[in-house]
């Protein structure tokens, strides 16, 4: 293992949902250990550590309502909460970089631009997965956010056809959204297999995902792989891809204007606007962690972490990784990004108390309190909110009735739930 330097410098990599979370434990578990820390004030300075958070974006997205957002700009605008609106983040052993990160070696990390190296003793990698704009949101501040969402407002608004491609669980939640709120628009998605939403789901739960798609008024053409397209513009404004975009996919924008789609068996569909939801790119070409094992550090669903969350290779026990960046769970959900940010937090914490003399016993999840919205993959558990008066879920072999599963997700897609974790104008308090 690495010897860390005085004061230990660690460093997260990604703010979102997983990334904060592991900022949150390191906040309360090495900065507010004062006994009378309660919550109602910044933690004092610790100079034996420093925490460093590195994002391209200067706040946390909530992708959960993304899609509403883009239908319903007053909710789309609350999904943006700056980190400057969190107190704790300001804390004097805590600095902010707003950088885009382009290499992840053993000891540090590479930034763009400035080609500035971020060295650390210990890492949390939680950069997600990316997806194209607008649902990946290119924006890397709330002016651009707002600024891009108002473009995406007024090309749906302008578009009397919108087709989707992709019926996984973000476009089948676009079309819903786009045909509840525009019900006078024809929404078209396109998806390559007879049912959507792969996974490991039953047919039942497809066959009714279908059902409301179709009572909604979405006109669905499934079994249909898009061969061909041709457009007018491929790029909403027109503008050349953005510097980085090949390692940040969701730096360009894939919404394309005027577009004529033509399918696997023939059928030519014309969309005002066409969105592309066919899934998410990983970051493995970010990580360049040569293996000890002989087996690769990144499989093909993500970094391989252990149930402490620390990279499955002794050459790398300074390093973990949590969230969607991971192997951990074949579906990606944000509930599993927090408690894996969690406890990365905690057990980073737990490896630096022990140098400075502390048991160090670091934990994994079967000795974690399971978060009760912490989704299990393997029974194919999911909540699908199709637009704001439908929902299907999926609980292991149960496909529960769209009626009662309405009343069985959060009105608002949980933004008020992700808010209150972001301890917004105020500080963390232990086991809130
Ligand atoms: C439309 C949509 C709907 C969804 N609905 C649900 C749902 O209903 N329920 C659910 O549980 N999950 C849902 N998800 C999945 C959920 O959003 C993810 O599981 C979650 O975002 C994972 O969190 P994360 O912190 O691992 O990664 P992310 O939230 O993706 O955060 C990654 C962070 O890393 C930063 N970053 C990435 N690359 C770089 C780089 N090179 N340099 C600097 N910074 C970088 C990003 O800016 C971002 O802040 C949905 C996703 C989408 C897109």
């Amino acid at each position: 293992m690495h010897i860390p330097s005085t004061p230990v410098r660690i460093a997260v990599a990604g703010g979102n949902y997983a990334g904060l979370s592991a900022m949150r434990e390191l906040y309360l578990q090495l900065l507010a250990t004062n006994t009378d820390y309660d919550g109602t004030r910044q933690a004092p300075p610790n100079p034996k550590v420093k925490i460093t958070l590195i994002d391209r974006r200067d706040g946390f997205v909530h992708y959960l309502g993304i899609t509403r957002g883009l239908c319903q700009s007053e909710y789309g605008r609350k999904l943006w909460v700056p980190y400057s609106d969190l107190p704790w983040l300001q804390h004097p052993s805590i600095s902010i970089k707003k950088s885009i990160i382009t290499r992840i070696a053993s000891h540090h990390l590479e930034l763009a631009d400035t080609g500035e190296h971020e060295e650390f003793d210990y890492l949390v990698v939680a950069l997600g997965q990316s997806r194209t704009a607008p649902i990946g949101v290119a924006a890397s501040s709330m002016d651009e956010y707002v600024s891009d969402m108002d473009k995406h407002g007024k090309l749906i608004g302008n578009a009397q056809s919108i087709v989707v491609v992709g019926g996984g669980a973000v476009g089948t939640e676009l079309a819903a959204d786009l045909k509840t709120d525009h019900p006078e628009k024809e929404v078209t998605l396109i998806h390559s297999r007879s049912l959507p939403v792969p996974g490991p789901f039953t047919d039942e739960f497809r066959l009714c995902v279908t059902k409301v798609l179709q009572s909604l008024g979405v006109k669905t053409l499934f079994g249909e792989r898009v061969i061909d397209e041709s457009c007018s513009a491929n790029d909403a404004f027109g503008a050349e891809p953005a510097k980085h975009a090949d390692i940040l996919p969701e730096l360009f924008d894939s919404v394309k204007r005027n577009a004529t789609l033509t399918t696997s068996s023939g059928l030519r569909v014309h969309g005002d606007i066409v969105f592309n939801c066919l899934g998410a790119t990983s970051k493995a070409s970010l990580v360049d962690l040569p293996s000890s094992t002989g087996y690769p550090v990144f499989s093909p669903h993500g970094i391989r972490v252990n149930q402490a969350m620390q990279v499955d290779d002794p050459k790398y026990s300074h390093i973990f990784a949590a969230g969607d960046v991971t192997d951990r769970d074949l579906l990606k959900l944000a509930g599993a990004a927090s408690k894996g940010g969690r406890l990365a937090g905690t057990n980073i914490a737990k490896l630096i108390n022990a140098s400075n003399g502390e048991a160090a016993g670091i934990i994994s999840p079967s000795r974690e309190k399971h978060g009760k919205e912490v989704s299990s993959p393997e029974l194919g558990w999911i909540k699908l909110v199709l637009g704001e008066h439908h929902a299907v879920i999926q609980r292991g072999e149960e496909v529960v009735p769209t009626e009662a599963a309405i009343h069985m997700v959060s009105p608002d897609i949980k933004l008020s739930k992700a808010t209150r974790k972001l301890y917004i104008g105020s500080y963390p308090i232990n086991g809130k």
